[in-house]
């Protein structure tokens, strides 16, 4: 990939592209971010760079073999490390086909989407121990080029533990000319031991003028609806597209957020449980997207209550129903709705048991609204 693909971020690359060229690039980085941020693209642009044999002051040429090999991933000095069903792959090694096929359809994607892509039932994707094994054997290998050899660890929050403690020493001391490129979105679920030895680069929302930009282009949008997707989805190019999917459906979400608020305001306790219970049979992506459009509509709630400008951003019969219901969203409880519907989104990118926590969010949901 090079820099010029990725969407925006144009500070970061400059601060890559001018520690590459520096000749003194840290040993481990650790891309922080979403994943709708571009933080995986960004760590192969890194590489790709790194790898190229005719880069220019600020990308890869893309078209020599070097680039061509990191292109498709195929390069014997890049290595990946993410997240797999150990039963059915063993360790990366084993989904490397999948993984390459997902890569070079877009490098946009995120555990949810990864996951979709394997037989997961009861297992959970998680980077086993067995795998510091193979990273550690890898390493020790000299490179097959005579150059740098890199370590790309996707989502090292769902490494086992004991994984992580057998790589605290090589990733503190790297054999010559290695580099790990860690790509997380949760420091907070990682080892301190891990993140100490990692230089963190963080990466920030996509620029809402860039992902607009993009969004036009790639998905033929006017200027306007570019513009409303992009502050929608806050700078997150999975969201953008998440919302282009399901914008067709948004009646059946504002069906859903209008029936959970009724019988959470109304204390039904039967009817919370009713809806629970049949939302959590929705496949996960709309269970997500559920999260996306009530964090939606309690920021136009608010902008309803207390900026008292026009709303631009709802259909028609949105406004009508927020005209009675933004009342219940206020100072006093804006910040519990959007803390809990963003720990919500994040634990069913996770796999929770949704019908659990649907339940709990009907009975929080009761308990905030009528502290408004
Ligand atoms: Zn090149």
């Amino acid at each position: 990939m090079k820099f010029s693909e990725i969407i925006g971020q144009e500070k970061v690359k400059a601060e890559i592209i001018k520690e590459i060229n520096s000749g003194k690039i840290a040993h481990a980085k650790l891309f922080l971010g979403k994943s709708g941020y571009g933080t995986l693209p960004l760590a192969l642009a890194f590489v790709q760079y790194l790898f190229c044999e005719q880069k220019t002051d600020n990308d890869s040429c893309g078209v020599c073999p070097s680039c061509k090999r990191v292109r498709e991933f195929t390069h014997p000095d890049v290595h990946y490390v993410y997240p797999i069903v150990k039963s059915v792959h063993g360790t990366s090694m084993g989904a490397i086909e999948v993984w390459r096929k997902k890569l070079s359809e877009n490098p946009y994607f995120n555990l949810l989407e990864w996951g979709e892509l394997h037989e997961i039932k009861n297992n959970k994707l998680i980077i086993p121990t067995e795998e510091s094994v193979e990273i550690i054997k890898k390493l020790n290998f000299k490179s097959y080029e005579g150059g740098a050899k890199v370590m790309i660890i996707w989502m090292p929050e769902e490494m086992h533990n004991s994984c992580s403690n057998k790589l605290l020493k090589i990733l503190e001391e790297p054999p010559q000319n290695t580099y790990f490129l860690l790509v997380a979105e949760n420091q907070d679920r990682m080892l301190n031991t891990i993140l100490s030895r990692t230089q963190k680069v963080e990466v920030p929302r996509i620029e809402l003028a860039d992902l607009s930009n993009f969004m036009q282009k790639k998905s033929n949008l006017n200027r306007e609806e570019a513009d409303f997707i992009s502050s929608f989805s806050e700078g997150d190019y999975l969201m953008a597209l998440s919302y282009i999917e399901e914008s067709e459906a948004k009646d059946f979400y504002r069906e859903q957020f209008i029936q959970m608020m009724r019988s959470s305001y109304k204390k039904d306790v039967l009817g919370m449980l009713d809806w629970a219970d049949k939302f959590s049979s929705q496949p996960r992506e709309r269970q997500k997207f559920f999260f996306i459009y009530s964090l939606h509509m309690f920021r136009q709630s608010i902008m309803m209550n207390y900026i008292g400008e026009e709303l631009t951003h709802v259909t028609k019969e949105e406004e009508h129903f927020l005209k009675n219901f933004s009342p219940f969203i206020s100072g006093n409880n804006i910040r519990e709705f959007q803390e809990t519907f963003n720990d919500g989104y994040y634990h069913i990118e996770r796999n929770a048991n949704s019908k659990i926590l649907f339940t709990q969010l009907c009975f929080q949901t009761m308990r905030y609204i009528h502290a408004a």
